[in-house]
């Protein structure tokens, strides 16, 4: 029964790599063949060659310009060894040809970046792998564990598998001394062809700045609260405006911070409660005076800058409801008299921002609605989301030109 499970996953892991190399333009299926695995590394980079001395093959770069001042006068200059973990093949020890610059000097090997990072023994390709089938086939970390040991022919520690999974994210965080403290917080659903996901993100309405931003499977008060937790860190917040999402209050002032919904939202929901546009109550003069009369009060209320006042409004009005729909009643003696204060954060100070509309603007230039059909996988997404918030902040940050990014 265990060897069956290990078969079926190693048939999907063979099929989603194939995938892999299909992104790469390639259709060839991989095997551990040595022709093959030469193959592997060239097709990850047109900069790696493979040469031969005596019986040691060695990994090579096309072209070796010296990464410290860029010239192209450099012989080869001894070997050095990395120790490898790819995808499907047993650990690999490579020989990697070092340089040494003639202009400057100084020595340095052959560029490897495009296989694997600096001082990692775990390729890019084996964690694109766990990341699909984490991410994009929700296979189980154990499962994956066992069958990149079984496929390599080593054990593989869970704890890798698990770092490597939940690091793929967009996962940006400013730094904490920067943020204004007058955030928005929303959640955007990214739908690529394998299934939802959920972008998660904090945005600085004074800087017009995405603060941190990451993507999770899942939205849950559990996840949230990670969120807001982990990227409010050593954050003075002033106060977090939110759509009218029942979940994102009780949070947001269980951490401690002052929380404004979004009155944009709020008159929304108002109008859909009013019905003034149902079949029953279209032709209804009289449902319509009196719902209309009372649209304008409530729309009065919530944008009276006098705090004082508009509590007063409501209270007076919360007394005669009767002769109103249930509904729009229930919103006021349920959500809007409870929770007022909610609603007018932005009379105590002139920052906070009374709607979500500045992230709700930064969801639609980066992530527009005609995308969700685009990208297949939560990979693509990932790369756009990326590149489009650099841009952003390129060009529209308030924050001096001289801050880096
Ligand atoms: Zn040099």
């Amino acid at each position: 029964m265990k060897n069956e499970n290990i078969t079926t996953l190693d048939n999907i892991l063979f099929d989603k790599t194939n995938k892999l190399y299909e992104f790469n333009n390639s259709t060839e299926c991989i095997s551990s063949d040595e022709a093959n695995f030469n193959d592997k590394i060239k097709k990850r980079s047109n900069k790696l060659t493979w040469s031969y001395k005596k019986d040691k093959k060695i990994l090579q770069s096309v072209d070796s310009v010296c990464p410290h001042c860029d010239s192209s006068n450099t012989i080869k200059h001894g070997i050095t060894h990395r120790t490898l973990r790819f995808f499907n093949e047993t650990i690999k020890r490579l020989c990697i040809q070092r340089y040494k610059c003639n202009h400057c000097g100084k020595t340095f090997q052959t560029d490897l970046s495009s296989i694997v990072d600096k001082n990692a023994n775990i390729t890019n390709e084996l964690k694109e792998t766990i990341n699909v089938l984490f991410q994009e086939c929700r296979v189980k970390l154990r499962p994956i564990c066992n069958s990149i040991a079984h496929l390599g022919k080593s054990k593989f520690c869970h704890q890798t598998v698990q770092n490597i999974a939940e690091d793929n994210t967009v996962d940006f965080k400013i730094d904490p001394y920067l943020v204004s403290g007058y955030l928005d917080f929303d959640v955007q659903w990214i739908r690529p062809e394998s299934g939802w996901s959920y972008r998660f993100v904090l945005f600085d309405t004074v800087n017009n700045i995405p603060i941190a931003e990451k993507i999770y499977s899942e939205e849950t008060n559990e996840t949230v609260t990670e969120f807001l937790t982990e990227s409010l860190k050593n954050i003075t917040v002033k106060c977090i405006c939110t759509d009218l999402d029942t979940k994102y209050k009780p949070i947001i002032e269980k951490l401690g911070y002052n929380h404004q919904y979004c009155l944009f939202h709020t008159k929304m929901n108002i109008n859909k409660k009013l019905k003034l546009k149902s079949k029953e109550n279209k032709d209804n003069k009289e449902y319509q005076k009196t719902h209309k009369k009372l649209k304008k009060e409530l729309y009065s209320i919530l944008d009276n800058s006098n705090y004082k006042q508009s509590w007063d409004q409501l209270n007076k009005l919360a007394k005669h409801l009767e002769g109103y729909n249930k509904e729009i009643s229930k919103f006021i003696t349920e959500t809007l008299q409870p929770f007022f204060k909610s609603f007018k954060r932005w009379t105590d100070d002139n920052k906070i921002d009374k709607t979500t509309n500045k992230i709700e603007n930064y969801f639609r230039v980066t992530y527009p609605k005609a995308d969700k059909r685009k990208e297949r996988t939560i990979h693509g997404v990932i790369t756009k989301l990326n590149h489009r918030r650099q841009q952003w902040i390129r060009n529209n940050s308030k924050l001096e030109k001289t801050t880096k990014f």
